[in-house]
Formats: structure tokens, C-alpha cells, sequence
């Protein structure tokens, strides 16, 4: 694989224009050399003088590294899709569309705000099929609304959208929209993120979390004693909390506003580069997932239903 690490000054210069940022997407899509979409020839000759095309000499099928792919449907420059890949991928606390806008210089709001869900898309595409957390989880929930987020079961929850979160200590992050912080949802959202071999899972005392986790995990569930300090017993929920901190930089800092229709992929987002925070690789294999699936349509994307 062709995965690279790389700088804003290096992109500057590597991706300058979009004959070099094709010849590097040959690379991610091909490694071992360009292959025939149609029958999966190995014997590709160029289209002269359009060093883009490329001609399977066995059917006869022409074809590019883009033909069929999110970046060939796109009038954005090669180069543009490059830098905002490498802007979204590399801040730590996101970045908004309308900065995105304005730092590549790309005529429409819509167009800008509509490329950066597309990677944030790609970007978070196969996290489902990715293992459950392990090893010691904490779990708690976070209320988000308005201008105001707030943290803990007594933020206030009128008219605001609950999200639950849970994070392994020192490793990945999950984060989930839920309706309301029922038992049910607790137990869905475990069932679906947390794996049942847990070394540990600790939340606080709030009636939800107790019977459900006593329930599923016996002693491996422990719930935070307020009375012990943190440094006697370990047994906290303060690393979920400050996942929830950075979530919430983001959408004060950054988006400064994320309707309720988007925000579960406001959440993956943040989870999955907070997850990936030791990988030097994020730009190319988002890039490589731009390439390799399906793309997410502005129908599907703006359509009343939040997907
Ligand atoms: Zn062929």
C-alpha cells in the first residue's frame, strides 16, 4: 500500500495539480499496477496524449483511476478534494464547512458544505465492522442543544438531544444519538458497541446504567462512588467526560451549529479521528475510501429523514 504521512507544506507541493494527484490515487487504488474494471486485465496501456485514460488491451476498455467514483461526477478540482481531505483528517477539533469554503476558495456554500460530508462519509465508512471496545469502558451521556452542552444527568434536557457515550481508557471512542437515557437505550447502545469481555465498565449511579450493566456484565460493572476520590480507586468515568469535552470544542469552536438531522455524523467523525489519534495514515486511507465506495449522494444527504 502507498500510504503516505504527510505535511500542508509537502501537499502544497506533492498535489499542486491534478495530474499528480491522479498519479497518487493510481498509486492507493493500484499499487501493483492499473487493473481493468471489466474483466480485471493487467495489461494497460495509456490513452496518448490524455495520460489520464488508460486502455485494457485484453477487452478493450477504457477507463480512469476516477471513472465511477466521487471524484469524477465532481466539477471540484483534484486538488481541492486533496486539501480538504487533509484539513478534516488533520483538526483535531474539526473543521467547518464554511471555513473549508473559504480557505480553498470554492464558490458555493452548498458545494463546500456538500464535500465535506461526503469525507467525513468516507472517512467513517467500516467503523460498524470495526470490534467492539474492550479492555476497561466507562459510559455516560452528554445533552446537546441550542448553544448550551451540557454534561451529566442534571444539565437540563428540555429540548435537547441526548447522546451517550463510551470510550475504552486511553483507547477508542463511540458516541450515539439516543432518544432518551432509558434502560432500553443504554442496552442498545452497549449491545451494539461495547464487547461482552469487557475487563471493566464503570458509569455513574444514575438508575439507566446500574440494573442493565449489573445485568449483562455481574462484577465486572462498577459504578462511580462519589465519596472516593479518583486517585484511591480508579473507578471514574472522567476519560468518557473528556471525550465529551472535545465533542463539545467542536461544535462551539468549529460548527457552531449542527442540527439534530446530522449530528450522529458530527459524532463519528470525532470518534473515529479521536480513535485513529496514533495513526500517521488517516489522509490516504480517507482518500482511498473516497475511491473505493460508494458515494454518499446530496439526495441521501438532504433528504427528511436523517439516514
Ligand atoms: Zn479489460
Amino acid at each position: 500500500m502507498s500510504h503516505i504521512q504527510t505535511s500542508l507544506p509537502d501537499m502544497l507541493v506533492n498535489f499542486n495539480n491534478d495530474d499528480k494527484c491522479r498519479a497518487y490515487l493510481e498509486q492507493l487504488r493500484w499499487p501493483d499496477g492499473p487493473v481493468c474494471p471489466k474483466c480485471k486485465g493487467k495489461d494497460i496501456a495509456r490513452i496518448g496524449g490524455r495520460e489520464e485514460m488508460l486502455r485494457c488491451k485484453d477487452c478493450e476498455q477504457q477507463f480512469s483511476v476516477t471513472v465511477n467514483t466521487i471524484f469524477h461526477d465532481s466539477h471540484l478540482a483534484l486538488t481541492k478534494w486533496f486539501l480538504a481531505t487533509y484539513l478534516i483528517c488533520e483538526s483535531k477539533k474539526g473543521v467547518s464547512a464554511l471555513q473549508i469554503q473559504r480557505v480553498l476558495g470554492i464558490g458555493g456554500y452548498k458545494t463546500a458544505w456538500y464535500l465535506c460530508h461526503r469525507i467525513r462519509e468516507a472517512m467513517t465508512r467500516g467503523t460498524a465492522a470495526e470490534p467492539k471496545l474492550s479492555g476497561i469502558v466507562e459510559i455516560d451521556d452528554a445533552y446537546i442543544g441550542g448553544k448550551k452542552v451540557g454534561l451529566g444527568h442534571q444539565a437540563g434536557r428540555d429540548n435537547k438531544t441526548v447522546i451517550v457515550g463510551m470510550t475504552e481508557r486511553g483507547g477508542r471512542l463511540r458516541m450515539v444519538v439516543v432518544p432518551s437515557v432509558k434502560k432500553e437505550e443504554i442496552a442498545k447502545a452497549v449491545q451494539m458497541h461495547v464487547s461482552p469481555n469487557v475487563e471493566m465498565i464503570i458509569s455513574d449511579e444514575f438508575k439507566a446504567y446500574v440494573p442493565t450493566l449489573a445485568g449483562k456484565f455481574g462484577k465486572r460493572y462498577r459504578r462511580v462512588n462519589h465519596s472516593v476520590a479518583f486517585s484511591e480507586n480508579g473507578i471514574n468515568t472522567n476519560s468518557v467526560e473528556n471525550r465529551f469535552s472535545l465533542l463539545k470544542r467542536g461544535i462551539i469552536g468549529s460548527w457552531h451549529h449542527v442540527s439534530v438531522k446530522h449530528l450522529q455524523r458530527y459524532l463519528e467523525e470525532v470518534s473515529f479521528r479521536f480513535s485513529r489519534r496514533a495513526n500517521p495514515y488517516l489522509f490516504s486511507e480517507t482518500l482511498l475510501n473516497l475511491l473505493t465506495t460508494d458515494p454518499l449522494t446530496f439526495k441521501a444527504l438532504t433528504k427528511k429523514k436523517a439516514a
